[in-house]
């Protein structure tokens, strides 16, 4: 698999010291699943932070968010899938192993949710409390998102197919890291289903009437 789009530093300390809410860090352990530099810069960012907090705690400290970070991604390499057919002749829609594990199911078994404009969406379980939402999105080849800002951050995870906006082409394995300055318009490449694994903040911000008034049917 080829990623040119990464986690920011941002997202990696955040997710190194396991302060980066629930539906993110999903998000973000399945794309360190997936890619070897975010896993390398992970493991990076959570010796510095072990170090720093050796140094600013004599006592030993509560490492349980570390402890269950780290067991989440070995339960995720455990879980890897069979390897996948050739890209070229087979659509490959095996899911990461955070992802697979909280589906339970294969990806290509998910009950969408239709939406107009050719989107469905298929919301999924947070534990309680968790303010974010973590939902998968499918949009068919040639369809757009309506240009939008975000009213807080977001983190896109694309499973399948591809997109392209402003910040260039993301296809499968590539994530997509936003904050609430970020506007754009991802059209969706030809040939294949944009299936994406998002986790958000906010509701989008449409910046056109239609849009705002289909939002809350869409619920995007
Ligand atoms: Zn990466």
């Amino acid at each position: 698999m080829s990623i040119s789009h990464h986690l920011d530093d941002a997202t990696l300390m955040a997710l190194a010291s396991g302060t980066l809410d629930e539906a993110f860090a999903t998000v973000a352990l399945a794309h360190v699943d997936w890619c070897d530099q975010c896993r390398a810069a992970l493991q990076k960012a959570e010796a510095i932070g072990g170090a720093a907090l050796e140094q600013l705690a004599p006592e030993p400290v509560d490492n349980d968010a570390l402890a269950a970070t780290l067991a989440r991604l070995d339960d995720a390499d455990d879980d890897a899938g069979p390897v996948a057919a050739a890209e070229d002749t087979v659509v490959d829609l095996s899911a990461p192993g955070p992802l697979a594990q909280l589906l339970g199911r294969p990806l290509a078994e998910v009950k969408w949710k239709k939406l107009p404009g050719g989107i469905a969406t298929c919301e999924l379980p947070t534990s309680a409390g968790v303010k974010s939402r973590l939902q998968l999105l499918k949009i068919g080849p040639g369809r757009s998102i309506p240009e939008h800002g975000h009213r807080g951050n977001e983190l896109t995870l694309i499973l399948a197919g591809s997109y392209t906006d402003a910040f260039g082409r993301f296809g499968r394995g590539d994530i997509a890291d936003v904050d609430a300055t970020v506007a754009h318009r991802p059209v969706i490449n030809p040939g294949e289903d944009c299936i994406c694994l998002v986790a958000s903040e906010a509701p989008m911000k449409f910046h056109s009437l239609i849009p705002k008034l289909l939002q809350p049917l869409m619920r995007i």
